[in-house]
């Protein structure tokens, strides 16, 4: 996993332009209003708002891809054109932002008791997108202000996600920012939004019936964000509480989820163990505290260990990680993320040489796979030596192929370059990380310098040129 460790790889991702639609009504309706406000508060209202926090990681992305591939595909989407982000927030919420996205939170994730639970979230998000309601809904944004729009909808993502937990703060900063909005055009949001709402439910009850799955989790989970929407009443706006649509919106999806033959259907047991495992790993790297509470040394299970191999080595302990990991990877070699955690925890606890046998392990059983390269591609560089530089780049080339907007890639292939004493090169690749990381100056620095060195009409001077061409443009 890519997180915001000191020690881990920040990876972030532009966006070029957004409008959202959310989880529930109450925070579709809080969400939708902030996004509406956009043209009618001063931009700079928003941009102190933190950068956004978004994960990778090859495990967690690529059961998000199993569960969506049949969804789209009923909804006649194609699977490569819509993406499912990780956001790194521990409340429970999903929405559709910048045309085919589904942005899903780690509470969500580490909340759903079941893969169904997240299934039919998905399916739910991708009646947003199949629906249409975003074009509809929507504004193109200027991709300039790319960075604080994204600040903005995530800041009103976890506005949204206060409203429902009750965190007093988070709502009057929200309320504040909404102050300007207007009441029609709060009512005029609303009304669309709840027709939207229902909407997407129907498309995902058709979704996951062609698909031969129930509906039982999307239920159960909008269930608990209504009991919580209604637990924290003294938060929310009187206008939106006046309208108590999530009980007349779930009674509707009760009866039709419950008329579907496959009501009844139960996640296999393999499902299930991945589920676990993936809410072990976010446990593990992103709330260590709560790891020996829900995975005591007595708990000898897949998930427990796992999150106490994650806990050991990312405070330090490799090696007591290792054995953990080993044995693992003993129950089941076939895992590729049982290796790449291996060599993770080997890269992070300063044994990068030791860490590309595992990762190469890993790479086998996931071939296509760009985060696992790009985390290869550091263990080789970590070696220091000609050989794995010329090995590192070869790997970042192919990590580029799914992964080619991800700055790291374009840092890494600097380094290996600059081991190689390819200084131009390495000034090609610094210019390609800074700009897709939005800093001009290096970016233009660096395009000039390489233009300056390659042949006029190359390749790498075609591409220094459209760097700069592209930077000047912004
Ligand atoms: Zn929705």
């Amino acid at each position: 996993m890519f997180s915001g460790s000191a020690r881990g790889m920040k990876i972030g991702r532009s966006i070029g332009w957004i409008a959202g639609v959310c989880l529930d009504c109450v925070r579709h309706f809080v969400l939708a209003v902030l996004i509406f406000a956009v043209s009618q508060v001063p931009i700079s209202a928003f941009a102190q708002q933190s950068a956004p926090k978004l994960i990778r990681d090859a495990e967690i992305e690529g059961l998000m891809r199993l569960y969506t591939k049949p969804i789209f595909q009923a909804a006649g989407l194609s699977p490569g054109a819509v993406r499912v982000y990780l956001i790194n927030d521990q409340r429970i919420n999903a929405f559709v932002a910048g045309g085919q996205r589904i942005f899903i939170n780690t509470g969500l994730l580490t909340q759903a008791k079941t893969p169904n639970e997240v299934i039919g979230v998905l399916a739910h998000e991708t009646g947003h997108i199949s629906g249409g309601h975003l074009a509809r809904m929507g504004q193109e944004i200027d991709r300039q202000s790319t960075t604080v729009i994204i600040g903005m909808l995530l800041g009103a993502a976890a506005m949204a996600g206060g409203v429902a937990t009750g965190e007093g703060d988070a709502v009057r900063a929200g309320q504040g920012i909404m102050g300007g909005s207007g009441t029609l055009a709060q009512r005029l949001v609303l009304n669309y939004a709840r027709a939207m709402e229902s909407s997407a439910d129907q498309a995902a009850l058709k979704f996951l019936t062609a698909t031969g799955q129930s509906a039982a989790g999307m239920l159960t989970l909008f269930q608990k964000l209504a009991n919580q929407a209604i637990a924290s009443a003294q938060f929310v706006d009187p206008y939106v509480m006046s309208h108590p649509m999530p009980f007349e919106r779930i009674r509707n999806l009760e009866v039709a989820a419950k008329a579907s033959p496959y009501f009844n259907k139960k996640d296999s047991p393999e499902l299930v163990m991945r589920h676990q495992l993936m809410q072990a790993k976010l446990t593990g790297f992103l709330t260590p505290h709560m790891v020996y509470q829900r995975y005591p040394t007595s708990d000898s299970s897949m998930p427990a260990r796992y999150a106490r191999a994650i806990v050991a080595f990312r405070s330090g302990d490799t090696r007591n990680a290792i054995p953990i990991i080993d044995g693992l990877i003993a129950d089941l070699p076939k895992n590729p993320y049982f290796w790449e955690l291996k060599g993770q925890a080997l890269l992070e606890g300063g044994s990068p040489g030791n860490a590309i046998a595992p990762l190469r392990q890993a790479e086998k059983l996931l071939p296509s796979n760009g985060l696992i390269k790009i985390m290869l591609a550091q263990a080789l560089i970590g070696t220091e030596t000609p050989e794995n530089a010329q090995a590192a780049i070869k790997t970042l080339r192919e990590a580029a192929k799914t992964e080619n907007d991800v700055p790291s890639v374009y840092k890494l292939m600097a380094m290996a370059y600059g081991q190689l004493g390819d200084i131009p090169r390495a000034e090609l690749a610094t210019a390609e990380s800074a700009y897709l990381q939005g800093d001009r100056k290096l970016a233009v620095e660096k395009a000039q310098a390489a233009l300056k060195t390659f042949k006029r009409g190359s390749s790498e001077w075609l591409r220094a040129n459209d760097i700069l061409n592209y930077t000047r443009k912004k």
